[in-house]
């Protein structure tokens, strides 16, 4: 927020799904002199952060921290397991999914992309009727985001799981989990997850800036005969670095000394209470956009990361995210690529408590009104609060 844009006096609020707010904790972590990362000091950093990664992540495996966003991360997924002119199998769930499909296009994948409507999560069934009629095993990999941030869905990765077990197909299953990890229960060895994608600007509540890699031991396996080039992204290269605690290449030194600081904040709060905070958060956004006469977005499996909400009739839902920022000082989130205009989103992901939903729905309120649209005023704050008043 550049304060000689804005005209306003006091606290501006960032509840968009990514990136997030930034503790104080984290970001006096940060604010640090920069250290040498092939140093001591990194050298214990590196050690620590790599355990903690691998508790987040729920595997006993290595994890790769690269100095990329998501999507370096995506690329790198493809990259390292895959060859040109392979089969993927998608699933349509939203823009992300659709980018990651162009991703895996550009780089010469051939994808099957399984038609969604972007207000349900991926289909595990006919992810499994599509792999039971490849009996000549051409799809060598199935791509699944699990919690699609431009439409606040979630998909079932585990009931995926068993759907690519029941019909035993040996592809390798991915998952993007940019906008789950650190916010949404997420378990990449008991769910058998071959590759699992994540970045550091959503549920871990650090800046953008790194993205993360976790294979399982197929995953691996495939890294010795992808033929895809690679040099930067490399994992096998990579691996040579995290097995002895240390980076390749110049990491994001200052993100990565904030990740030391944002995973001993989840340690103290216990990963199963961060994803019971987001839960709640996320019940009572949507029980006072209900209490509104709105239209949730999502038709199930809605995320506790992120709520869409679809624009009432006739009304642009840009004009909603403009006003909550021109007269609330709060910055929302809309549509993105098809639903440019027909959804907005409210984030309560990573560093978030129930006062920013409070916060976000009396400001919905606000907006509504002022756009002309009826509202009972209070009635989304109380919902919200009658949540919150539940035991758990
Ligand atoms: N996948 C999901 C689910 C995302 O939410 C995002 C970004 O918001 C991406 C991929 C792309 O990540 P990035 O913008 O960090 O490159």
């Amino acid at each position: 927020m550049n304060p000689l844009t804005q005209p306003h006096s006091g606290r501006h609020f960032l509840q968009i799904p990514g990136p997030t707010n930034v503790p104080d904790r984290v970001l006096r972590a940060i604010d640090g002199p920069t250290i040498d990362h092939r140093g001591p000091e990194f050298a214990v950093l590196g050690k620590a952060v790599f355990a903690g990664m691998k508790k987040v992540f729920k595997t006993a495996g290595d994890v790769v921290i690269y100095p990329a966003s998501g999507t370096g991360a995506w690329e790198a997924a493809l990259v390292n397991t895959l060859s040109p002119g392979d089969r993927v199998l998608m699933a349509e769930t939203g823009h992300f999914a659709t980018l990651w499909r162009k991703l895996a296009e550009r780089l010469g994948l051939v994808v099957e992309f399984i038609p969604g409507d972007w207000r349900h999560g991926a289909d595990p069934d006919a992810i499994a009727k599509r792999l039971a009629a490849d009996s000549a095993h051409a799809i060598k990999a199935v791509c699944v985001v699990h919690n699609e941030t431009s439409t606040g869905v979630t998909s079932k990765v585990a009931d995926v799981r068993v759907a690519i077990d029941r019909v035993g197909h040996p592809a390798l299953f991915m998952v993007d989990t940019i906008s789950s990890l650190a916010s949404i229960d997420y378990r990449h060895d008991e769910w058998g997850v071959d590759v699992t994608v994540g970045g550091s600007q959503k549920g871990l509540m650090l800046p953008p800036g790194l993205g993360f890699c976790a294979l399982s031991e197929k995953a691996w396996r495939k890294t010795k005969t992808s033929t895809l080039p690679k040099f930067y992204f490399s994992l096998a290269d990579e691996l040579k670095y995290v097995v002895k605690n240390e980076v390749r290449f110049t990491p994001a030194v200052s993100i990565v000394v904030g990740l030391l600081e944002a995973l001993r904040m989840m340690e103290t709060e216990g990963l199963a209470n961060v994803f019971k905070r987001h839960d709640r958060l996320a019940r009572a956004t949507r029980a006072g956009v209900e209490a509104l006469g709105l239209e949730l977005f999502a038709k199930a499996t809605p995320s506790p990361a992120v709520t869409a909400v679809a624009a009432p009739k006739g009304l642009d839902s840009e004009k909603v995210v403009a006003a909550y920022s021109q007269s609330q000082n709060i910055t929302i989130a809309g549509g993105q690529g098809e639903m440019k205009g027909k959804l907005f989103r409210l984030g309560h992901m990573g560093y978030a408590a129930e006062f920013d939903v409070i916060n976000a729905l009396a400001a919905l309120e606000q907006v509504l009104a002022d756009i002309g649209h009826p509202v009972d005023f209070g009635s989304s704050v109380r919902a919200a609060q009658k949540i919150f008043a539940e035991k758990s």
